[in-house]
């Protein structure tokens, strides 16, 4: 998700580019797989002002069947980020100990995986859901509950029931 603003760098303050993104992300880091929608870019008189509006397709596991599968996140990010160096002299444009993820590289890519990757972990749900009515698994048979109900709670005998069960079970003997 790098994109090279060595122009944009040089250009006016209030100059933008917007454009479309879509890419795959084959990153163990990340936690999406997939990344689309729009940025915006402006020119600002210390760095670049990015604002995006994505769609990130996440690969999750269900915490009540366990099943992998994907769910799609919808983030916006609204960032200024500063070049490590000045694109006009070279000469470093901030101390050391201020860079960070949200820099321009000294290469003047700008890279928005890790701002994309931060706003995606905050918009995931603690406990995802592969469907809202997914019923999970059987916490004594461990099968699936939703390719079918098991006979684990079909067995449990309701108590005004049971005096009646052990007659049967006396007669059975
Ligand atoms: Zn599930
Ligand atoms: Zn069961």
């Amino acid at each position: 998700m790098k994109y090279n603003v060595a122009q944009l760098l040089k250009e006016a303050i209030g100059s933008h580019r917007n454009f479309d993104i879509e890419e795959d992300i084959c990153d163990a880091e990340h936690p999406m797989e997939h990344v689309r929608g729009a940025v915006d870019m402006v020119r600002t008189h210390q760095g670049i002002w990015v604002q995006a509006r994505l769609v990130v397709r996440v690969p999750q596991y269900c915490s009540r069947c366990l099943d992998a599968f994907s769910r799609t996140i919808r983030i916006e990010l609204d960032e200024e980020y500063f070049p490590e160096v000045d694109v006009k002299t070279g000469m470093s444009a901030l101390p050391p100990d201020e860079w960070d993820a949200l820099c321009i590289a000294a290469d003047q890519n700008l890279d928005l995986a890790e701002a994309t990757r931060q706003a995606t972990l905050a918009a995931m749900p603690l406990k995802p859901l592969c469907k809202p009515e997914c019923v999970g698994i059987c916490d004594r048979c461990g099968c699936d509950r939703n390719q079918g109900p098991c006979d684990c709670y079909n067995r449990e005998i309701d108590p005004r029931w049971a005096a009646l069960r052990s007659l049967m079970d006396e007669q059975q003997l």
